[in-house]
């Protein structure tokens, strides 16, 4: 990764950026369709079973949020579901073999915010958001948390800023990758602090988290999804959330504004695609899936209990989701470059 002058005032902005992302997914605002479809018929579909790509590691909060809506999507598609990990580089390494599978709606992929990072992160991307998927509906979007192994020094989050800035050279700050959210919420902190930290990158915040719990890395911004368990088993120590009001599972957190570092806010959707040619009444019928999923009870319990909860249902279409990653696209593309920060 490269930094340029103008990188500090520009991930500054980061901070309001994931204010607009939350007010705008949760606003059911409709916006252009998804562009060119087959239109094959979804009559027998589906007939063999669906591959559902994580980009990221096994037991991380994209894996987690992906295994909670499967089965409830495949009970309503009459179907079964099965969960694969192709995990790299900031989740790009699975998003790309999506864009190349067939277009038939059996490969689908679960991503997040990183899909709107990535094209202004990676030079090499190999595929196109908008050009090479068919967006089916958003599905969550999940607060972040800072957390540390359990015998970091610091006690707040004041407290971690001084000690990171003390310690520059020695502390440790996990990740995903690049353009994972946990990237992209340690550059927030680290703008935040006013400080430059080694990053160590993971294929995951799933391993991540083990790492830290472990003691091999010090601390990271990860997902609700990934650290509420371990939060309340008291096995990593939790500084505060990163949205404007606590999460109502981690009632004892403050929030980043609440700890001083108001700036800092992220919150981090996610929406599933299938390849661009795929036949709009199997695109529909996967977002008619999607909705019923997230109206499920358990699936609705399963997320609280994890710091989150289902998109209203205008949202799990793939209007309000095409409309949501053009705008997020921009948003990133202009930010990125005024920050000047590449993958290498
Ligand atoms: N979503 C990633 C994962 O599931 C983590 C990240 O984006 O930071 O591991």
């Amino acid at each position: 990764m490269t930094r340029t002058s103008g990188y500090r005032a520009a991930v500054r902005m980061l901070a309001a950026i994931g204010a607009v992302a939350l007010a705008a997914a949760c606003s059911g605002n409709g916006g252009t369709t998804g562009g060119t479809t087959g239109t094959g018929q979804a009559g027998g579909y589906p007939d063999q079973n669906i591959t559902f790509v994580v980009p990221f590691s096994a037991g991380g909060p994209t894996d987690t949020v992906t295994r909670m809506i499967a089965d409830p999507m495949a009970a309503k598609l009459g179907g079964k579901i099965v969960v694969q990990n192709v995990e790299g580089a900031g989740g790009t390494v699975g998003a790309g073999e999506v864009a190349r599978a067939k277009p038939d709606g059996y490969t689908v992929l679960m991503h997040h915010i990183g899909m709107s990072t990535a094209p202004a992160l990676y030079q090499n991307l190999g595929y196109k958001p908008l050009e090479d998927f068919e967006t089916v509906g958003l599905v969550t979007e999940v607060p972040m948390t800072i957390v540390a192994r359990k015998d970091f020094p610091p006690a707040t989050l004041q407290d971690l800023v001084t000690y990171v800035k003390a310690n520059a050279g020695k502390v440790t700050l996990a990740n995903a990758g690049i353009g994972a959210a946990s990237h992209l919420c340690g550059l927030l902190f680290q703008t935040a602090a006013g400080v430059k930290l080694q990053e160590v990158p993971y294929e995951g915040t799933g391993p991540a988290l083990t790492d830290l719990v472990g003691g091999q890395v010090d601390f990271m911004c990860d997902q609700t999804t990934n650290t509420s368990g371990q939060i309340a088993a008291g096995e990593v120590k939790a500084y505060a959330v990163t949205t404007p009001e606590r999460v109502k599972s981690l009632p004892d957190v403050p929030t980043t504004a609440e700890a001083g570092l108001p700036d800092l806010k992220v919150s981090v959707w996610h929406g599933l695609y299938v390849p661009k040619g795929t036949p709009q009444d199997v695109v529909q019928k996967l977002s008619e899936a999607l909705k019923a999923a997230l109206a499920d009870q358990k699936v609705i319990d399963q997320m609280a209990k994890l710091g989150t909860a289902p998109v209203p249902a205008e949202n799990a279409t793939p209007q309000a989701h095409r409309a949501k990653l053009e705008e997020q696209l921009r948003t990133w593309a202009k930010v990125i470059a005024d920050a000047g920060v590449k993958a290498s």
